[in-house]
């Protein structure tokens, strides 16, 4: 299942965060979610919430998640979010950005 391995990896990063922070609590974790990525968000924030259950660390830690819009080019010239059909030559676009998951902030509660 896609959406597990992705839910994982935003656990892992965040811990990984944590922990190179010395702190006691993750708090929130930001994730951005390409449109194109085929990723539904319902489900990675219910596996987030599943995964992190039983961590002392990163229990209780919210995940926001914000779907970005898929950015495209072509040969042509065009650059724009046109998906399936270039407007410019009716190419199909190359997609350059929209397809990445990407952990963008992550707060932390730190012990003195
Ligand atoms: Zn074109």
């Amino acid at each position: 299942m896609h959406e597990l391995s992705i839910a994982y990896d935003i656990v892992k990063t965040a811990r990984r965060a944590a922990l190179d922070n010395h702190a006691s609590q993750v708090k929130k974790v930001c994730v951005e979610i390409g449109e194109m990525s085929m990723v539904n968000p319902d489900q990675v924030q219910f596996l987030f919430d599943t995964l992190i259950e039983d961590d002392p660390v990163m229990k209780g830690a919210i995940l926001e998640n914000s779907v970005v819009a898929p950015e495209t080019r072509c040969t042509c010239g065009y650059r724009g979010d046109e998906k399936f059909v270039c407007p410019g030559c009716g190419a199909l676009p190359e997609l350059v950005r929209g397809r990445e998951i990407v952990v963008t902030n992550i707060v932390i509660e730190v012990d003195e």
